[in-house]
């Protein structure tokens, strides 16, 4: 069993939901009308690049997971704080590098 089930779990839950809203969010941008404010649409957008990144992220996070390489930092190779994991679990790298 991995060791990291659990986190593999939650990560395709939160996976989904970020598909299910961004579709949505999406499908809201298409039916902008022209009168519609630009802030709106803006918004949209930002929302759309932040979940985009979101689940490119968490693609990443599953990828290390199958393949062994989660909780082990990407840059200096050392093991991930499981605190810092546990706050953020798409982290790849340890408090150090991505400071
Ligand atoms: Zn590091």
């Amino acid at each position: 069993m991995n060791e990291h089930e659990e986190i593999a779990k939650a990560l395709k839950a939160r996976l989904s939901e970020l598909r299910t809203h961004l579709a949505k969010v999406d499908l809201a941008l298409h039916k902008l009308l022209p009168a519609d404010s630009e802030d709106q649409a803006i918004e949209l957008e930002n929302q759309e690049a932040l979940e985009t990144t979101e689940i490119h992220q968490i693609d990443a996070a599953l990828k290390r997971i199958s393949e062994g390489t989660y909780g082990t930092c990407a840059k200096c190779g050392e093991p991930i704080d499981p605190r810092r994991l546990q706050a953020l679990p798409t982290a790849a790298t340890c408090i150090s590098c991505s400071a």
